[in-house]
């Protein structure tokens, strides 16, 4: 789950990081409104947006006069930014900045921990120095059982300010609460690009970007009010309340399966023989057509689907039960997409007699089943 920067920029000032104040605007006339009560003709429109790299998106625009203001509005509103369209803006007092450095704290699978990720060289274009001078990128994982001491913090900082002392307490504070706020809140993503030096030699957040886990969020009340789900969030919240275990994946074959384990098999599969899954989705040990019919309703949702592989592995499911629940289930559902079944298991030759000649391919062996499915891409 994303935020917005001024949802973050909330967050942060809660535990005390200096974020300058931003006037939160819907219309062009509100962001005229807005205008009027700085005490500066220089100000920053923000688009508001679930996405990084605004700026070079042009949803960032300084402005020096009401004219220029309304007209660069005019054009943020409504504006595309990588599929997100601008809905919301703010409006900031214009910073002179002196110098713009990276400041972030994330969840690393390598080394399993939180690290802290800094860089002297913050900016719109940090990718480009992770890609050409990775030196200039310090990545440090952070125990959790010692946090972040004060002396630590300062070390921290130092190396974020390239040795330069003036402003290391400072930052140190920043990089204190930065933790502090990204552990209490369970969060995935805390990052602030930039972090910058005043011309007045101030220490300011000027972006602020946060992530979470959803799973944490029944620990988070707080937070629930910055949910905007995006397409993928309210499919995977459709599949929480129908029971099922989903993940939204991007790829074009939907998946169907019984059991996490053959689910996760069934996704290498269909990687090996050249596919992409679209999902992750485990029905769980039941043939009742219903719960076929709302896993097949789940699968449609997502925009890519061109074909879907049914994978079940009969125990104590039988399969002619769920070879039966699926023909009562298609009666039901309204799709021409190909639908590849492979069953084995407990009455597999019953079922596969069953699904003859209907609407669904069949393949006895896995191999074969993912075969087919691939073959719709
Ligand atoms: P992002 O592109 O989505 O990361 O949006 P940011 O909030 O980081 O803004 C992009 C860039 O615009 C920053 O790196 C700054 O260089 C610039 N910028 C944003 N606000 C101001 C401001 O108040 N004054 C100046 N001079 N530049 C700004
Ligand atoms: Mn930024």
């Amino acid at each position: 789950m994303d935020i917005h920067e001024y949802q973050a920029k909330e967050i942060f000032a809660a535990y005390g990081i200096p974020v300058g104040e931003s006037i939160l605007c819907y219309t062009v006339e509100e962001i005229v409104e807005a205008y009027h009560t700085l005490n500066t003709d220089k100000a920053v429109i923000k688009a508001q947006v679930h996405t990084g790299g605004r700026g070079k998106a042009g949803g960032i625009k300084l402005i020096k006069s009401e004219g220029e203001l309304k007209k660069e509005a005019k054009k943020i509103f409504g504006m595309d930014i990588k599929g997100f369209t601008v809905e919301k803006s703010i409006l900031t007092e214009a910073i002179e900045i002196d110098r713009e450095y990276y400041l972030s704290f994330t969840v690393d699978r390598s080394t399993k921990s939180v690290i802290i990720i800094m860089s002297s060289e913050g900016g719109v274009d940090i990718e480009q120095v992770a890609k050409d001078n990775p030196d200039k990128i310090h990545r440090i994982p952070i125990d959790p059982f010692v946090g972040i001491p004060d002396f630590m913090a300062r070390k921290f900082a130092l190396k974020l300010l390239d040795n330069e002392t003036k402003h290391m307490n400072g930052v140190a504070k920043i990089i204190k609460s930065l933790y502090q706020l990204f552990v209490d809140k369970d969060a995935s993503l805390a990052e602030i690009n930039p972090l910058v030096i005043t011309a007045s030699g101030e220490l300011l957040a000027l972006d602020a970007k946060m992530s979470f886990d959803r799973n944490g969020l029944l620990r988070h009340e707080e937070l629930l009010s910055y949910y905007e789900p995006t397409e993928e969030e309210k499919i995977e919240d459709l599949a929480k309340e129908k029971g099922f275990s989903y993940v939204h994946l991007d790829g074009d074959i939907g998946c169907m399966v019984n059991g996490a384990g053959l689910a996760m098999t069934t996704m290498d599969m269909i990687k090996l023989y050249g596919g992409k899954p679209a999902n992750f989705l485990d029905i769980g040990g039941s043939s009742n057509p219903q719960k076929i019919v709302d896993a097949m309703t789940l699968l449609l949702q997502h925009p890519n689907v061109k074909s879907v592989l049914i994978n079940i592995f009969g125990g104590i499911t039988r399969c002619d039960d769920v070879a039966k629940g699926l023909i009562t289930a298609f009666e039901e559902i309204d799709t021409e997409l190909p639908v590849v079944v492979r069953l084995t298991g407990t009455n597999d030759t019953i079922a596969r007699e069953m699904l003859e000649n209907t609407r669904f391919e069949q393949a006895e062996e896995m191999t074969d089943a993912v075969k087919l499915a691939v073959k719709y891409q």
